[in-house]
């Protein structure tokens, strides 16, 4: 941790600028420049609890600039004897399902009726395309959003799949340092992005649309394998008998599935966001599974392969990132994407000068 012991973010200490214009009246308006946070300040503002520090250091480990990555490495590792403490759920589902409506409900449910914080972190791989995020529309957990034991990040808009889930996974080591009890995040129904969700969280629950079919719902064998529950949405007015026949039919669906290694058995629950019918028995089940897997020792084991997982993704990441910003590659990869077109050169061979470009470069 540094020495540096600059508080002076709230520092009420007037500017001496030069340049600071006049009024009228000949009196000089002084404008303050916020000094930039120190190391210490993050820490100490995420160990209080300051939701707007915690804001900060978020935009810190979003930064591509080499100053705040280091900063922000370092908050990471002054945090880390204060993660572990959550319970970490992962919720999904496509646009339309619920999956907003649903986080406002549970994330309200959980802090009124356990006195928790809870943060909600969001990946959302359409944000590129789309131009937006999902959580970028402002009128999204409108309630919970206000509530002062909550805190709501979208997610870094851009980067690859693998940089915007690097990401949400420091983001949960700060929110659980600032003492957040629960942290939920949320992603788009779209494939990758789950499995990556997956490896982040204690429980994946998938949020399925009764009656809408599941190739509607892009819902693929994989992601149904991974849920520890399902649940049916919208569960209320003219629906609800419907949701009752998905009920039954995902519970059966999930008896084809192979037992899952902890012993756990996935649950079907119909839920609606409007009446609250299902979020207190969604919000049991999660603290059921939580006790049980840390009970059998399987929480501990998931987290530390969890752990390794992350270390190879990063390595790769980081691999990646150098390379294809690397001026030289950057030079003459499309001249060799040509030559692979028509034919002049192989993939394999392309790919191998490529990496003896790079290498020569960045010798061991
Ligand atoms: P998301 O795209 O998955 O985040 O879905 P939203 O939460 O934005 O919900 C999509 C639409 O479904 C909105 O018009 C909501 O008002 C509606 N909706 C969400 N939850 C419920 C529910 O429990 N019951 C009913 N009847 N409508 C809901």
């Amino acid at each position: 941790m540094s020495k540096d012991k600059d508080t002076s973010y709230n520092s009420k200490k007037p500017s001496h600028n030069p340049l600071a214009p006049s009024d009228p009246g000949g009196k000089v308006i002084k404008f303050k420049k916020k000094k930039p946070l120190t190391l210490e300040n993050y820490v100490n503002g995420i160990s209080n609890g300051d939701r707007v520090i915690l804001s900060q250091a978020i935009t810190k480990i979003e930064s591509t600039i080499k100053a705040d990555i280091e900063l922000s490495q370092n908050i990471i590792d002054n945090c880390l004897p204060l993660t572990g403490k959550s319970i970490r759920i992962g919720i999904t589902g496509v646009p339309g399902v619920g999956k907003s409506t649903f986080i406002e409900a549970l994330g309200n449910y959980i802090i009124e009726n356990s006195g928790q914080k809870v943060a909600v972190l969001a990946i959302d791989p359409t944000s590129q395309k789309s131009k937006g995020s999902i959580l970028g529309d402002k009128t999204r957990m409108e309630k919970l959003s206000q509530n002062p034991y909550a805190f709501i990040r979208p997610s870094a808009s851009g980067g690859s799949i693998g940089g915007v889930a690097k990401k949400t996974r420091e983001a949960i080591f700060l929110c659980e340092a600032a003492g957040f009890n629960t942290i939920i995040v949320e992603t788009v129904g779209v494939g990758q992005s789950e499995t990556s969700v997956n490896s982040m969280v204690d429980f994946f629950l998938l949020l399925l649309l009764a009656g809408a079919g599941d190739e509607l719902q892009g819902i693929k064998r994989g992601i149904m394998e991974m849920a520890d529950c399902v649940a049916i949405t919208k569960a209320d007015g003219e629906n609800k008998q419907t949701a009752e026949i998905a009920k039954k039919q995902y519970k059966s669906a999930l008896k084809l599935y192979p037992a899952k290694e902890n012993g756990w058995v996935a649950k079907v629950i119909k839920c609606s966001s409007i009446t609250m019918e299902g979020i207190s028995d969604i919000w049991e089940t999660v603290q059921n599974h939580h006790n049980r897997m840390n009970d059998t020792g399987y929480l501990d084991r998931k987290r530390q392969d969890q752990s390794i997982l992350w270390m190879h993704e990063t390595i790769i990441n980081e691999i990646k990132d150098s390379f294809y910003s690397n001026s030289r590659i950057k030079n003459i990869i499309l001249e060799l994407e040509d030559r692979v077109k028509t034919g002049k050169i192989s993939p394999f061979k392309a790919a191998n000068k490529l990496l003896d470009i790079y290498f020569s470069l960045n010798p061991d």
